[in-house]
């Protein structure tokens, strides 16, 4: 997978600012962000799309820590006004790079429905 802007991402041969990081997780700031919190939470190991990733799931409890640590900085980033979790998937989805991630959208109100 040389060629994915995630993997390079998460093996650090592309420069980003990190806001997350265990052996198998990395969270940064998104490039171009749509709220004034706007992060992308990932596997340091490539999966393509959230079917991916949960057909793959093991022991780690790789998805389970995607939402988990999601939540988390949601909820630090966020405070009481809450947060948004979005995961696009496919072309209807919205996914535009092919290496799962979940965004973490926080600090205005959201629109519903989304666009
Ligand atoms: P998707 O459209 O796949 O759900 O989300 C991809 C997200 O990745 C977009 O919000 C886009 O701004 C962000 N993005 C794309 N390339 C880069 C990059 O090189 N660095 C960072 N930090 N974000 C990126
Ligand atoms: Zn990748």
């Amino acid at each position: 997978m040389a060629e994915c802007i995630f993997c390079k991402i998460a093996r650090n041969e592309v420069p980003a600012k990190e806001v997350y990081r265990s052996d198998r997780i990395v969270a940064i700031e998104d490039l171009n962000p749509q709220a004034p919190v706007h992060l992308l939470v990932m596997p340091v190991e490539h999966r393509e799309t959230l079917w991916e990733a949960i057909r793959s799931d093991g022991e780690d409890k790789l998805v389970a820590g995607l939402f988990e640590t999601a939540a988390r900085l949601g909820t630090e980033r966020g405070g009481a006004q809450g947060f948004r979790l979005v995961v696009n998937t496919g072309p209807d989805g919205g996914q535009t790079v092919g290496h799962v991630h979940v965004h973490v959208l926080a600090g205005r109100a959201m629109a519903w429905p989304p666009g």
